[in-house]
């Protein structure tokens, strides 16, 4: 299939150089298949009749990778570097305090393409390299599947003002990709040496996340994303609507992570969704709408981590209970040692100090249940952002400011008022026990 033009965006007017390769400097899509911004970097490649360089450069994320995630990350790179070595692509990894390096690969570029990420490095990274690069940049937009400026030109109100326009260009978007090995295979030009991906240490001391600590529990790379796509397909997406608020039923496809690297396309995951057998309406409401709308959000709102970000109603009716008793109140250190009085808190707590990982429904739990205790609403953000940032693997993501935001009203409307929450959607005890066996769930987190 050839590429939609629309996912691409042009970073300056700038015309082809006297370069010797194509530089792609890949941000947030770390891999090689399903990736629009590679795909447009061979073509520009053929057509220049030169090859093809893929670099990628870590340190300077905010927030910063952590130490679970560098692993993880690392696992991805060992793979997409043979995968690209294959295809007779060059890949360096440089660290981005290493700029006269990249400088210098940048001044003999025919042409530079980028992704596009939707959040404030990644938007500073994209106009740095318009303004720097001496050559033609592009920006493609590979991660969301309708790209992010045609499904909306503006923040959107929630979910149901974004679904539509989402649905109105999907048949325009969601659509194989045709990969080709580029003409040129990359050789004989002299670059520097780089990171070796197999270097995890040293993979994350670039990420300045100190030594890597893998999760234990899932492996990154895509690969293992499309093994893990294939099981839940096949086993799971015919109870996920049915069991999705349940954390015992698991029926979930812990993708996050590697959606959250780029190491799998959510065009690859929807295609798959959408030819599996059983119904994939509700998983692809998530996949697609309510991440892209997170997308939307980080891409339109420079502020998307503030407070202030959030809508009018939300900020007037939690400051109208800002003197409610907090009964209990903890600090955030109490709640991040798990010593609360709620033990399905704890639980949560536990579990994703742990693995990086909670159900969607506990996340929900867990951050309604600072927003309760914390001291003030602002106080209760920042632990929330925090605490979701430094252990989640999916963390640091356009989704974790989304829906960090979301426990505090964000693309949600209001409901009765009550203590502390005000008009914002309130999560009890008894509302998780009417969804799920609690006790179970805290017995398995133990
Ligand atoms: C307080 C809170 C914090 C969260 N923090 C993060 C985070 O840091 N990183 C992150 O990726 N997600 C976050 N989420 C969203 C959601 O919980 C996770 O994406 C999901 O649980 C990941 O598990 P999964 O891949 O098995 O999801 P599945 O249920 O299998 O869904 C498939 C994909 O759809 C997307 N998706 C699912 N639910 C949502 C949602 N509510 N909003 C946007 N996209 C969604 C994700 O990309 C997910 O991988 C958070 C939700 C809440 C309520």
């Amino acid at each position: 299939m050839p590429q939609e033009s629309s996912r691409q965006i042009w970073l300056n007017g700038k015309t082809p150089g006297k370069g010797r390769f194509v530089l792609y400097w890949m941000d947030r899509a770390q891999r090689a298949e399903l990736n629009h911004a590679l795909e447009a970097a061979v073509i520009i490649a053929d057509r220049q009749d030169c090859p093809l360089l893929v670099v990628l450069r870590l340190g300077g994320e905010e927030p910063a990778i952590t130490a679970r995630q560098a692993a993880f990350m690392a696992e991805g790179l060992q793979e997409l570097a043979a995968t690209l070595d294959e295809r007779g692509i060059a890949f360096r990894i440089l660290p981005s305090a290493e700029e006269e390096a990249f400088a210098k690969l940048l001044d003999q570029a025919v042409a530079a393409v980028t992704d596009v990420g939707y959040l404030r490095y990644h938007r500073q990274r994209r106009d740095w390299l318009g303004e720097n690069a001496p050559c033609p940049a592009l920006a493609v937009d590979t991660d969301c599947v309708v790209p992010v400026e045609v499904a909306s030109d503006k923040a959107e109100y929630a979910a149901r003002t974004i679904r539509p326009k989402i649905h109105r260009q999907l048949e325009r978007f969601l659509k194989p990709l045709e990969v080709r090995t580029p003409k040129n295979a990359f050789s004989g030009i002299s670059l520097p040496e780089g990171i070796d991906p197999a270097d995890v240490k040293a993979v994350a001391m670039a990420a300045g996340s100190g030594e890597p600590e893998p999760a234990g529990w899932i492996k990154g790379g895509y690969f293992e994303a499309a093994a893990r796509l294939t099981r839940f397909l096949a086993h799971d997406l015919a109870r996920y609507d049915e069991e999705r608020s349940d954390p015992n039923a698991e029926r979930v496809s812990h993708l996050s992570p590697y959606l959250r690297f780029g190491q799998i396309s959510p065009v690859e995951i929807a295609l798959k969704a959408r030819a599996a057998k059983a119904d994939a309406a509700s998983f692809l409401e998530e996949l697609i709408v309510r991440r892209e709308l997170a997308a939307n959000w980080c891409h339109y709102r420079g502020d998307y981590d503030r407070y202030d970000a959030l809508p009018q109603w939300a900020r007037s009716t939690l400051e109208r209970h800002a003197e409610d008793a907090r009964d209990p109140g903890y600090s955030a250190a109490e709640m991040e040692a798990a010593k609360t009085g709620d033990e399905a808190f704890n639980a949560a707590m536990r579990q994703m100090k742990a693995t990086g990982y909670l159900h969607n429904h506990m996340r929900m739990y867990w951050a309604k249940q600072i927003l309760r205790w914390a001291s003030s609403p602002k106080y209760a953000l920042a632990t929330i952002v925090d605490l979701n940032n430094r252990y989640f693997l999916d963390g640091g993501d356009h989704n974790s400011f989304a829906n960090n935001l979301w426990a505090l009203g964000l693309h949600d409307r209001p409901f009765q008022e009550n203590e502390v929450y005000g008009t914002v959607r309130p999560m009890t005890r008894s509302g998780l026990k009417r969804k799920f066996d609690v006790s179970a769930y805290i017995r398995g987190v133990e």
